[in-house]
């Protein structure tokens, strides 16, 4: 069987969480709340292509990246090249750095240095609500962290199924939560009691 590839963004929300990824990836499920509005809003410049030079730096934007060896595609939003080598920019929309957002970096560092020869030892997150830019050095257990990921998404590409869903503090966030239930395929319990409605025989009057 041929190796599945996987999609650096698929690496983000798998972090985020398993049972997300699934349903984008495996069950081609989206949907918009105001957490991937602004998201789109944050990556409009980002996604433009337009190449600029910023202080005397090249700024690529929406650069496609692939890894032969990680089996990995998909796109950085900004890649600076830098007199000491490509930086890679990730743009977030929240205001607080998250470590989904650092392996989805990391990912990216990891296919500029295949595709281009070259160590990428740093990048940022561009928080775009506070506007700043917070640096991630790419150590080895961000490394190590990113390719379990990358192996943790790939088999769930061929288990083709939804893992559990956890049911926490990440579902009122979550732009599938509609699509996803998890307050009730979370609790096995109220599971069971839907499907047993779901199947018991309807009464017909007799004298219809
Ligand atoms: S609603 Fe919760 S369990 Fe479902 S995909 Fe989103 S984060 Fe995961």
């Amino acid at each position: 069987m041929d190796r599945l590839e996987v999609l650096i963004s698929a690496i983000e929300h798998y972090a985020y969480c398993p049972r997300q990824c699934a349903l984008i990836h495996v069950e081609q499920t989206f949907d918009e709340n105001l957490f991937t509005m602004r998201g789109r809003l944050a990556h409009e410049r980002a996604d433009s292509g337009e190449t600029t030079t910023e202080d005397g730096v090249r700024v690529l934007r929406s650069v496609p990246l692939w890894s032969e060896t990680l089996g990995l595609r998909g796109r950085a939003d900004v890649v600076e090249l830098r007199p000491e080598g490509p930086y890679p920019v990730e743009y977030k929309s929240g205001g607080r750095r998250t470590r989904p957002a650092e392996l989805q970096l990391c990912a990216q560092a990891l296919c500029l240095e295949e595709m281009l020869g070259v160590e990428v030892p740093r990048g940022a997150v561009y928080l775009v609500r506070t506007r700043r830019r917070e640096e991630v050095t790419l150590d080895a257990e961000l490394r190590a962290e990113t390719r379990e990921a990358i192996q943790a998404v790939r088999r769930t590409l061929y288990a083709q199924q939804l893992p559990e869903a956890p049911n926490d503090a990440r579902c009122p966030k979550c732009s599938l939560i509609n699509a996803c239930l998890p307050s009730v395929v979370g609790e096995p319990f109220r599971l069971r009691g839907l499907q047993g409605a779901l199947f018991r025989p309807v009464q017909v009057a007799s004298d219809v």
